[in-house]
């Protein structure tokens, strides 16, 4: 049998509910960050599903047989934006896939400021979008024996403030 084999590539899926979640949708693809100037809302350290573009805290790295350049159209749609065009979702995909190169299917990741991360990641030091962090653990990681945690870091502004990068913009 010589069926013609869909190319298959990974990307971001909902993993689950667990600790924090506000989508109730099932497996389906993530959103990248669309993270603004308030990242201790939740848009710095949890991501969107492409579905309900609510946020939940679990990705897993998933092959799929759908093109990045369709799920960064799809992502355009469920963000509403109109002057978006193929070039930019060209980019957009080329850039996804340098991320997700960096995991194997399987992965659990997830977000902080900017980066996506293995949640079993440690002694983590890096400049983000918005503040400068030195983490042993993930928050998302400790969260998993205490869900309140999330908030009381992340969803904490002060937790930013007293990180934020000098010059930011
Ligand atoms: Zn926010
Ligand atoms: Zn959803």
């Amino acid at each position: 049998m010589f069926w013609r084999r869909k190319k298959m590539q990974k990307f971001f899926f909902k993993a689950n509910d667990n600790v924090l979640s506000f989508c109730r949708c099932e497996g389906e693809p993530a959103m990248s960050s669309g993270q603004l100037d308030c990242p201790w809302c939740g848009c710095g350290w949890m991501i969107a599903c492409t579905k309900c573009t609510k946020s939940f805290v679990f990705a897993q790295v998933r092959e799929t047989e759908i093109p990045l350049i369709e799920l960064g159209r799809r992502e355009v749609a469920a963000r509403g934006l109109a002057h978006v065009t193929e070039q930019e979702i060209a980019e957009w995909a080329e850039g996804m896939a340098e991320t997700l190169d960096a995991f194997e299917v399987g992965d659990i990741v997830v977000y902080l400021d900017g980066s996506y991360w293995t949640v079993d990641s440690t002694d983590i030091a890096f400049d983000g979008y918005y503040a400068s962090h030195t983490l042993d653990r993930l928050p998302h990681a400790d969260a998993m024996a205490d869900p309140a945690l999330l908030n009381r870091v992340l969803g904490n502004k002060k937790y930013w403030l007293e990180r934020e990068l000098p010059d930011r913009e």
